[in-house]
């Protein structure tokens, strides 16, 4: 470490001219030698001077280019540190020999992917809700984000659980977490793969459906009303109210939300168990 912080003068931002240098001046030494030992005798034999100077030279540019090459998997190294630093995973792993620079290979391709699992797993676990195992709201945020690009056309439907609160008073609190987490699941299963589902907050439920008007999200949430009437959930009779409002793209989401959150509020003050459109 004192050498290479000594020589740091030398290309202070290049370590790989820095090599070179002091590669170029190694092979110039037997050159020098002979320079100064025919100027001390003054016995100049400028044929032998020559050959060694074009040996020289040969042997700097081979050794120039072997260094360079040489350095190629530090380079690679580099930018898969970069790759950690904004949490890529490294796909191409280079593969290195058991030297040094083989070590630091591996070493910094296992650091990449291990940072990428990191990534991922936090990512997933901010996403999602602990209780429900389906999306959070700010998942469904990030999701629907990349649903609605180019102002594409989509219905927020926004559920929430009638009288929960009596029903958790009825079962208690444990209950009806087991309730929460029944319902998330048929709601996963009821509607499509394409649509995004998620735990807006409390016992209140999001459902996006991109591509869709307001007709077909009344079918489909219509559709998670009859499965839950056929088939109740276990321990209580549950019933939902819903609020639906059309969106187009993502920039317009909370003003959406508040006029889903308003048609819910009808649905609830016009009884419950329904399903009503925002204007
Ligand atoms: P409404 O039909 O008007 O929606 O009546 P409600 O009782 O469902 O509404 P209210 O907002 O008065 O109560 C919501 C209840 O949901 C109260 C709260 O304890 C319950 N709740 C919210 N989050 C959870 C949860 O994570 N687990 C359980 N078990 N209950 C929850
Ligand atoms: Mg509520
Ligand atoms: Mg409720």
């Amino acid at each position: 470490m004192r050498f290479y912080k000594a020589t740091r003068f030398l290309f202070p931002h290049s370590f790989e001219l820095r090599l070179l240098s002091i590669c170029f001046l190694a092979v110039h030494v037997p050159l020098i030698a002979c320079v100064t030992a025919s100027a001390l005798t003054w016995n100049w034999q400028v044929d032998t001077l020559l050959l060694i100077l074009a040996a020289t030279l040969v042997g700097t540019a081979g050794g120039v280019a072997a260094i360079h090459a040489l350095l190629a998997p530090l380079t690679t190294a580099t930018a898969m540190l970069r790759s950690i630093q904004k949490g890529e995973r490294v796909d191409e792993i280079p593969v290195g020999g058991e030297d040094l620079v083989g070590r630091l290979l591996r070493g910094v391709t296992q650091a990449a992917n291990d940072a990428a699992d990191r990534s991922e797993e936090l990512t997933i676990v901010a996403e999602h809700d602990s209780l429900t195992k389906i999306l959070n709201r700010r998942g469904f945020l990030r999701a629907a984000e990349r649903a609605l690009v180019g102002d594409r056309p989509a219905v927020l439907a926004l559920i929430d659980l009638d009288h929960f609160k009596t029903i958790n008073d009825h079962l208690g609190h444990a209950a009806g977490d087991e309730l929460l987490h029944a319902f998330a699941q048929r709601m996963s299963t009821v509607i499509r793969q394409s649509d995004i589902c998620a735990r807006w907050g409390g016992e209140e439920f999001a459902v996006l459906l991109p591509g869709a008007n307001l007709t077909q999200a009344h079918d489909a949430i219509e559709r998670l009303r009859s499965s839950i009437a056929r088939h109740p959930l276990p321990g209580v009779g549950l019933t939902f109210s819903c609020g639906l409002a059309m969106t187009q793209g993502s920039a317009e989401l909370d003003d959406t939300a508040r006029r889903a959150d308003k048609a819910l509020y009808s649905a609830k003050h016009h009884g419950r168990n329904r399903i009503e459109h925002a204007e």
